[in-house]
């Protein structure tokens, strides 16, 4: 029993809020994500506001990484931090057997937003794990059991998930035996299929896809999972035609489309999901995470069409989690879903992309030779560095890091800017509510931070 003679501590009581003490307990007891532990000296974040972060040292930054790809709100949004804390007075958690308003709430504004026709929920603490609930569903829906995705894609760090996943972070737990099958998706400017147009990369990899389906057994094939726009893997935004080629070649074959939404969903792509670039091409399954509540309490989920849903109407679905629609990752989703709507957050993001990041990032390409390639759309854009633009040798070896990017992040964290790095790309990709002028100043920072490195080297 819990004995309220005691006083209730405050947070600050039980928390050392200093930098110092942070660190040092982190460095003794936290096991950090993707990383030799004993190499890191993990920054430490003590406040955010809106898309600023401040470090331990004092330093204010401004975060044009949105964390991992989800403040899609900017942080300590006041509509979405009042509704975590109304929920936490009122209900903190319900196991997922239950009805809660918040959840089945959170469930019809996402239904509102998804393509036509997926209208059904399946809430799960994450993407990989919404990766491998769409997985699960379209085996059981299809009774076959090969999956079938891209090689510059990311789709989660779990067993299946990163099994699925086609870039280096799959290499580590790669087991071949889990039906997972790679393909090449449309990247022009690295093409695999010696095109020289946007048209030629998009007929010649659906050619591509066909081929694989063909060989691996039509019959065999339970799914294609596809992100929607390649994130991570360098902001690809797939040729026109090429989804819906895909849409068709699944369609002839029964096989289930997959759209992992988790990173370009919920407006990052200046629409509320990137597939609405492909129009009229509807997924069958749909995953998000990350945006879909700003990623203030952590969440996920799989959206579902009717024909998937119908299958488990009668017919136990044999899957779960503990926290499924945790009531407040839940009352976040639909304090975050009903801000983007009242500030036209999604607008704003589609704005930012053509009226500011387009001009601006083309006008620094121009500039600087390391820069091989700026492409994206929305508050979604990645630059692809190269040591020579004539060999398009990238600035730090696939799935790895070089001397010349660490000293471009560093010049750039020097100046206030917080960048997101991937071998040798940097991904520009702040809140979606980030104001104009800021992307501006941003991309000005990077400039100087790209000059600076590339006349010292
Ligand atoms: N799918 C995509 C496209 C992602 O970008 C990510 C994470 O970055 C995931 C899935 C995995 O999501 P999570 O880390 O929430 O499991």
């Amino acid at each position: 029993m819990t004995d309220t003679t005691l006083a209730v501590p405050s947070l600050s009581e039980l928390v050392d809020p200093s930098a110092e003490r942070a660190y040092e307990l982190d460095r003794r007891h936290v096991f950090h994500s993707w990383s030799a532990q004993a190499q890191i000296k993990p920054m430490v974040v003590t406040r955010a506001e809106g898309s600023y972060v401040w470090d331990g040292d004092g330093n204010r930054l401004l975060d044009f990484t949105s964390q991992l790809v989800f403040t899609n709100m900017g942080h300590q949004h006041p509509r979405i931090v009042r509704a975590i804390q109304e929920q936490a007075a009122e209900l903190c958690t319900v196991a997922p057997g239950y009805v809660n308003a918040a959840r089945s709430e959170a469930a019809r504004l996402i239904a509102s937003h998804t393509p036509d026709g997926l209208d059904k929920v399946f809430f799960t603490n994450g993407g990989a794990d919404a990766n491998e609930h769409a997985i699960r569903m379209a085996r059981l829906h299809t009774g076959r059991t090969k999956v079938l995705s891209t090689y510059r894609s990311y789709h989660g760090g779990t067993h299946l998930a990163v099994n699925v996943t086609g870039d280096p972070r799959r290499w580590a737990s790669d087991n071949g035996s889990t039906g997972t099958v790679h393909f090449f998706g449309p990247f022009l400017y690295r093409s695999a299929f010696h095109a020289t147009t946007e048209a030629e990369e998009c007929e010649r990899a659906l050619a591509h896809l066909e081929q694989v389906v063909t060989l691996e057994g039509p019959g065999t094939i339970a799914a294609i999972v596809l992100e929607s726009i390649p994130g991570t893997a360098g902001i690809m935004i797939p040729p026109p035609g090429y989804l819906a080629g895909v849409r068709a070649l699944c369609d002839q074959h029964g096989i289930v489309l997959i759209a992992d939404e988790v990173m370009a969903g919920f407006g990052r792509a200046g629409k509320w999901f990137a597939i609405e670039h492909a129009e009229g091409v509807v997924p069958d399954l749909l995953t998000f995470a990350k945006g879909v509540n700003s990623g203030y309490v952590p969440m996920g989920g799989v959206a579902i069409n009717e024909e998937i849903a119908a299958t488990f109407d009668d017919r136990v679905y044999p899957g779960g989690l503990t926290y499924s629609g945790h009531p407040l990752a839940s009352a976040a989703a639909v304090a975050t879903i009903r801000a983007m709507e009242d500030e036209s957050v999604v607008e704003h993001a589609a704005a930012l992309g053509e009226d500011v990041f387009a001009p601006r990032l083309a006008e620094l390409a121009g500039a600087h030779d390391w820069i091989g390639e700026v492409r994206g759309t929305g508050a979604f854009w990645a630059i692809e560095l190269v040591s020579d633009p004539s060999t398009r040798e990238p600035l730090a070896p696939y799935g790895g890091s070089s001397d010349a990017m660490n000293s471009i992040v560093a010049g750039c964290k020097k100046r206030g800017l917080l960048p997101f790095v991937n071998y040798n790309r940097i991904h520009l990709v702040p809140p979606l509510n980030t104001a104009a002028e800021l992307v501006e100043e941003a991309i000005g920072t990077l400039g100087e931070a790209i000059a600076e490195a590339s006349a010292s080297a």
